[in-house]
């Protein structure tokens, strides 16, 4: 009987409260800047990929997520990847790949709001993750320099 009247308090104390009710999408709630959506692959300010194709992102990711081939670079003979992909069907979004990077290239990004009609649509190659990474750049990099003193 205690935990029904308990229970029942509660609700009386909620009954005349103002209701909080996110009209999504036309409002939104503040993200974390840790949040962890959308992948991206950065660039330097000079427009050079980060990227050194080490391959400790793919080794890390415990959903088999990442494919990457690397081969050196046609001009300089530097080491790149010439394939780097993502599957979204398998990422679960853990940050590890993130976390293991040592040229904070590959990154998750605040976007959410995306979807696939078919399964290849979800499936991100390297020129879609530098183009994310080139979209929100601004944002990527003031939300790593606001978190630089934790990591
Ligand atoms: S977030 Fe996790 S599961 Fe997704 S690609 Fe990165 S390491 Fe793999
Ligand atoms: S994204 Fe980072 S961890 Fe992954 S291969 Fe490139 S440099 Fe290495």
């Amino acid at each position: 009987m205690w935990e029904l009247i308990k229970g029942l308090s509660i609700t009386g104390r909620y009954l005349f409260k103002s209701k909080i009710t996110v009209q999504y999408p036309e409002e939104k709630t503040p993200l974390s800047n840790r949040f962890r959506g959308l992948h991206a692959l950065r660039r330097y300010p000079n427009g050079e990929e980060r990227c050194i194709a080490c391959k400790l992102c793919e080794a890390v990711c415990p959903a088999l997520a990442i494919t990457i081939e690397a081969a050196p670079r046609e001009n300089d003979g530097t080491r790149r990847t010439s394939r780097y992909e993502i599957d979204l069907l398998k990422c679960i979004f853990c940050g590890f790949c993130e976390e293991s990077c040592p040229v904070d290239s590959i990154v998750e990004s605040r976007t959410f709001e995306y979807h696939g009609e078919q399964r290849g649509d979800l499936l991100m190659t390297k020129e879609q993750l530098l183009a994310q990474g080139d979209k929100v750049e601004q944002e990527l990099a003031a939300d790593r320099a606001y978190d630089a003193r934790y990591r």
